[in-house]
C-alpha cells in the first residue's frame, strides 16, 4: 500500500502528519484553555474535547498503519499560530467573560482549521480509493464539526454581556 511514486499519495501523507502534528499540539493545549476558563460548561467542553482528540489522534494511528507510514516528524505552523493565539488571550487582563468569549473564538478557529484539513485530507483519501480511511476522517471530521457548534452554542449562552459591559 505504500507506493509513494503517487504524487497524491504523497500529498495525503503529508496532510495526514500535518493534522497528526495539529491534534498533539491541541493535546497539549486544551488543559491550558480548560483551566483559564470560567464557565464550568466551558471547562467541561474543553475537557470532554480533549478526550475526543485523543481518540482522534488513535485514528490516524491507525490510518498510518494502513498506509504503512509513520505521521510523526512535521510541525503543524498553522496550528502553532492558532494556539499561540489563544495563548494570548489568556495572558490579557480581561475580564473574566471577555476571556471566556475570546477562548471560545479561538477554539472555534482551531476547530475550522481542522474542518478544512480532514474534509481535503478526506476527499483525497476518496480519490486514492481509500473508502476505509476516508471513513475515518470523516468521523472526525464531523466530531470536529460537532465541537464547533457546540461552541457558538456556548458563545451564545454563557457569555454575559451585561458583565462584559459593566
Ligand atoms: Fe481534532
Ligand atoms: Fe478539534
Amino acid at each position: 500500500m505504500a507506493e509513494e511514486t503517487n504524487p497524491l499519495q504523497e500529498l495525503l501523507i503529508d496532510e495526514l502528519k500535518d493534522l497528526y502534528s495539529a491534534e498533539n499540539q491541541i493535546i497539549k493545549a486544551l488543559p491550558k484553555m480548560a483551566k483559564g476558563a470560567t464557565s464550568p460548561e466551558l471547562k467541561r467542553a474543553f475537557e470532554r474535547h480533549l478526550e475526543e482528540t485523543r481518540r482522534q489522534v488513535a485514528r490516524l494511528d491507525q490510518i498510518g498503519k494502513e498506509l504503512e507510514t509513520k505521521l510523526t516528524g512535521k510541525k503543524c505552523k498553522g496550528m502553532e499560530g492558532l494556539i499561540e493565539e489563544g495563548r494570548e488571550i489568556l495572558e490579557e487582563d480581561m475580564d473574566e467573560n471577555a476571556v471566556d468569549a475570546g477562548l471560545i473564538g479561538a477554539a472555534q478557529k482551531v476547530e475550522h482549521y481542522e474542518i478544512a484539513g480532514y474534509g481535503t485530507a478526506r476527499t483525497h483519501a476518496e480519490l486514492l480509493g481509500y473508502p476505509r480511511i476516508a471513513k475515518l476522517l470523516q468521523q472526525t471530521l464531523d466530531e470536529e464539526g460537532a465541537t464547533d457548534q457546540k461552541l457558538t452554542a456556548l458563545a451564545e449562552s454563557i457569555i454575559n454581556v451585561q458583565a462584559i459591559e459593566a
